[in-house]
């Protein structure tokens, strides 16, 4: 993967749709979300995914089924955005971390 900015790498990037990892500070890779932005005729979305060890929606005896064949318990999560709220999510960010920086 190619580092782009601090704790954000590139998966891969291609015309049509990219890839990038946003690593959790913690640097445990389970941690870790995928931002998948992709163009489809003139629409752009943006899914974030993210893979956990736990999930209380998930049946108890599911929980224990993937226990004992998988050894752990994985859920992905995804949020899907459309490149408008792609972007208020972008600014929403910036905007928190500058008003907190000052
Ligand atoms: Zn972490």
């Amino acid at each position: 993967m190619k580092d782009i900015a601090k704790n954000i790498f590139t998966r891969f990037e291609h015309q049509s749709d990219a890839c990038f990892v946003v690593a959790c500070d913690c640097h445990d890779g389970d941690h870790s979300h995928e931002i998948y932005v992709s163009r489809d005729d003139s629409l752009i979305t943006v899914t974030i995914g993210t893979t956990t060890t736990s999930d209380l929606r998930m049946s108890r005896f599911k929980k224990i089924w993937n226990l004992l064949v998988n050894g752990h318990i994985e859920v992905t999560s995804e949020l899907i955005m459309t490149d408008e709220v792609a972007k208020n999510y972008a600014m929403a960010l910036l905007d928190s971390v500058d008003r907190l920086n000052k």
